[in-house]
């Protein structure tokens, strides 16, 4: 089935640009239709945890991250109260018990590195300016329609295509996954991410430059990482809010953060003052047990299971939909709906697991009075090894894991 098998991906984010690898590395025909350009710099910093970082040295992209890619000493977890240590967890222990590294990278350069490598497979077009207006399917294959608009949107001009299926890896906000499928839309978690980068050296030396750092305190909780080979430091503050608007773009104002932050350790407030250029962003879950298959077309990463944060899964759940979903259209015979499916069934449990811890640790992270007090003491007293043993089942995993 594989040899003529031709499918487009709506959608070329970090989901949609793997899907095509995985497929091309399969002899599989990809076109990515993208509304954007899919070699695009938007967003900050990303954790890729080794369930992920072993799927990309498969697919050769590893090597693509050069320099960029910064392997954290340790991953630290701090009370936002009393600015104490929790927790600490050594990346080279990660490494040595999953066989492959945690690392954390600018998103920019994650897309960079799966475009590049898209690039490089035969069987790949990427399609930018591209959007998704229409889709329908019938027993032969699928039909869209999509609009093709000059980089300024000046132009545009509907184009048809057709292919024997259609991988909506469209986000959050899916059209195909509401409009096409039915869907719900997603909703609102009442929490919003502040994102900024800074340049390294701005960073006060009383907070940790190398590692990854996590702040938690009632109601917010505070990340920060090296990017860009550790010339630069991600910064994200997640508060409990009410703001609730689509998309990366929105800017936040400084003033009202600083405040929000005035109670924490003077480490972070000084952390937070010396940046100006916030980003907000609403974030949003999808509900992943609902159907995420309809015949030829099948829902991938954000806009199949869109996550809070608090796990760092959600670019690494849609690595790992990608590289199942190719083996899924590769090794299930009969037709493309029973590959599909297939690979539907093969992920849905794994991404609802999944999502409800990334809830879970929101939950954790944002406790107060008693239930903090008593976090933390578990946190203090708990060695490491015990501390990763909760997630050796999503760091474990690798695609041998499932058997179609
Ligand atoms: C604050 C924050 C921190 C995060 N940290 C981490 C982390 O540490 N680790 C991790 O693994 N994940 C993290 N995530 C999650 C991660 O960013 C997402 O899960 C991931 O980017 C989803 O990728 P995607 O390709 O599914 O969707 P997207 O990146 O949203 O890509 C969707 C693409 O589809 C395009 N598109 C939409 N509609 C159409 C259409 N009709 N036609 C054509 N193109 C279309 C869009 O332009 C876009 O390029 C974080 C998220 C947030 C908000």
């Amino acid at each position: 089935m594989s040899k003529s098998l031709s499918i487009i991906i709506a959608g070329g984010g970090i989901g949609g640009l793997s899907a095509a690898i995985a497929l091309a590395k399969r002899n599989i025909n990809v076109t990515v239709l993208e509304r954007g350009k899919a070699l695009c710099e938007v967003g900050a910093g990303i954790q890729i945890s080794p369930n992920a970082t072993g799927i990309l040295k498969s697919w050769n992209v590893w090597d693509k991250l050069d320099d960029q890619a910064v392997i954290p000493p340790h991953i630290q977890i701090r009370s936002g109260t009393s600015g104490s240590l929790l927790s600490e967890l050594a990346t080279k222990d990660i490494t040595k018990r999953y066989n492959a590294p945690y690392m954390v990278i600018h998103r920019g350069d994650m897309q960079r590195a799966l475009y590049e490598r898209a690039r490089e497979l035969n069987h790949i077009t990427i399609l930018d300016y591209h959007q998704l207006r229409h889709l329908d399917q019938s027993e032969t294959g699928i039909t869209v329609i999509c609009e093709k608009t000059d980089p300024d949107g000046s132009n545009s001009q509907n184009i048809t295509l057709q292919a024997d299926g259609l991988i909506a890896a469209d986000g959050v906000w899916s059209k195909i996954r509401t409009d096409y499928m039915g869907n719900s839309p997603p909703a609102y978690s009442g929490k919003t991410a502040w994102r900024t980068t800074m340049p390294s050296q701005m960073v006060t030396e009383h907070i940790n430059r190398h590692n990854v750092n996590l702040w938690i305190a009632p109601k917010a909780h505070l990340v920060h990482y090296p990017l860009i080979g550790g010339h630069m430091m991600n910064i994200v503050a997640i508060v409990q809010d009410d703001w609730n608007e689509e998309g990366w773009n929105t800017k936040g104002d400084p003033a009202w953060l600083n405040q929000r932050f005035s109670r924490w350790p003077k480490e972070v407030r000084h952390l937070l003052s010396e940046r100006d250029n916030w980003l907000k962003w609403a974030l949003c879950g999808v509900d992943p047990s609902q159907p995420w298959t309809k015949g030829k077309v099948a829902l991938l990463g954000d806009a199949a299971h869109a996550m809070l944060p608090f796990m760092a899964q959600g670019a690494v759940m849609a690595m790992e939909d990608a590289e199942i979903l190719a083996r899924a259209l590769s090794e299930v015979s009969g037709p493309v709906e029973t590959a599909l499916l297939a690979y539907e069934t093969a992920r849905k449990e794994r991404a609802c697991k999944v999502v409800a811890r990334a809830q879970k640790n929101g939950e954790i992270y944002h406790m107060s009075g008693a239930m903090a007090m008593a976090r933390n003491l578990t946190m203090r007293l708990m060695p490491d090894s015990q501390l990763l043993n909760q997630f050796d089942w999503i760091y474990r995993w690798t695609p041998d894991d499932v058997r179609f």
